[in-house]
């Protein structure tokens, strides 16, 4: 993963947050206009509203993103949404695998410009990928990406269901992660079985008890959890504590000029409420993800020092953020925490890929 030293003199760009956050050019904490749309979404449906925002009034054609599989709610599907219901329908994050990077074909032959939607690692791809494509290159319109403390593997879905009292996953009619709230309640909903059809956990309890021990270990050592090659990124304002029964918020990173310029349209016609936000909202709202940026350092030194595989990151200033941001107990243990995952989870071990 590169990060060209262009971002550091884009202008504009807010200098205090540049080293650990990527190029932002303005900052709004707010929400979907529309009551729906924001009650469903993960945190103030933003990204769903800001999607209806560029179909109804920038000519784009559709919405590349993520859904809940229909015949197996457990496993994700990629999909082209082209009205609000289909936007509506796909709004809520799903920590699960996803990839809608396999729909890009789609963008490409689209008639108009579309939006993407995607996690950082996604919105990386298909910026690497649109350098080489130059119908992708045109087609894709608007990029947008959410915050992203990891993905937690399909097991990691199943073992909450198994919480749940979901025993076969093949009795399930739907699987809500989040959203309908804030942050929302996981809703598993089940035809068969006994007990009730509708299960329920807090968020809390199935990102912070099970899913996030879920996450795989590239994971672990990204370097990019805000989506920092997007035009917009969207993630939670958690700098204060959520009240019961509050209504969605985002936080929302402007990082071209063009996800500014869309952004600022969206509140002007209606479709966004939000207000500017100072650049400390934005450390103080994600402090895991600041430090999981500080880790970098000592995980890429353990992994040299062990000889283990790694990627090659150029363009961070890993060093300076791990000084800068961690204790020196969790200086320490970004090294031997590392030293110890290479053993348990045997990441020097070699995997034969399938030639196609
Ligand atoms: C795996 C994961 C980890 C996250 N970790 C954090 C975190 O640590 N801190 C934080 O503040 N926020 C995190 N988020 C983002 C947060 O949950 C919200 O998605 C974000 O605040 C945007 O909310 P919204 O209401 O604007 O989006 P919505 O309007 O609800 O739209 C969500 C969009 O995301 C897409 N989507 C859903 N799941 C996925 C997926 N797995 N992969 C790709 N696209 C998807 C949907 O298709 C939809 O278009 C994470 C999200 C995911 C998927």
């Amino acid at each position: 993963m590169s990060r060209a030293s262009e971002i550091w003199q884009r202008q504009g760009v807010i200098g205090s947050l540049v080293r650990e956050w990527g190029p932002i050019l303005d900052i709004w904490e707010g929400y979907a206009a529309d009551p729906e749309i924001r009650f469903n979404g993960s945190s103030g449906g933003v990204l769903s509203a800001i999607s209806l925002y560029c179909l109804e009034h920038e000519g784009m054609h559709g919405v590349l993103h993520t859904a809940a599989d229909k015949i197996t709610p457990y496993l994700n599907k990629t999909v082209m949404s082209r009205t609000r219901g289909q936007i509506l329908d796909a709004a809520g994050s799903r920590y699960s695998p996803a990839s809608p990077c396999e729909g890009l074909h789609q963008v490409e032959s689209a008639p108009a410009p579309c939006v993407f939607i995607g996690k950082p690692c996604d919105v990386a791809a298909l910026q690497n990928v649109r350098r080489l494509k130059p119908d992708l290159d045109v087609k894709a319109g608007l990029v947008m990406a959410c915050f992203c403390a990891g993905t937690p593997s399909t097991n990691g879905t199943l073992e909450m269901l198994r919480q749940m009292d979901v025993d076969s996953p093949g009795d399930l009619i739907s699987l809500r992660y989040r959203g309908c709230g804030w942050p929302g309640k996981t809703t598993a909903v089940k035809t068969a079985g006994p007990g009730p059809a509708c299960r329920e956990l807090t968020y809390r309890q199935s990102w912070g008890d099970i899913l996030q021990k879920y996450r795989q270990w590239r994971c672990y050592i990204c370097a990019d959890h805000t989506g920092e090659s997007a035009d917009i990124s969207t993630g939670d304002p958690w700098y204060r504590a959520i009240e019961e029964g509050a209504d969605g918020q985002s936080l929302i990173l402007a990082r071209t000029l063009k996800g500014q310029r869309i952004i600022e349209r969206a509140i002007s016609t209606g479709y966004l409420v939000a207000e500017k936000a100072d650049a400390g909202l934005l450390p103080s709202s994600q402090k895991n993800l600041l430090k999981a940026r500080a880790r970098l350092w000592g995980q890429m030194a353990a992994l040299k020092l062990l000889r283990a595989p790694r990627p090659a990151y150029q363009g961070f200033q890993c060093f300076s953020s791990w000084r800068t941001h961690l204790t020196y107990r969790e200086k320490v243990q970004s090294i031997l925490g590392t030293v110890r995952r290479i053993y348990s989870k045997n990441i020097k071990q070699r995997i034969a890929l399938p030639l196609r």
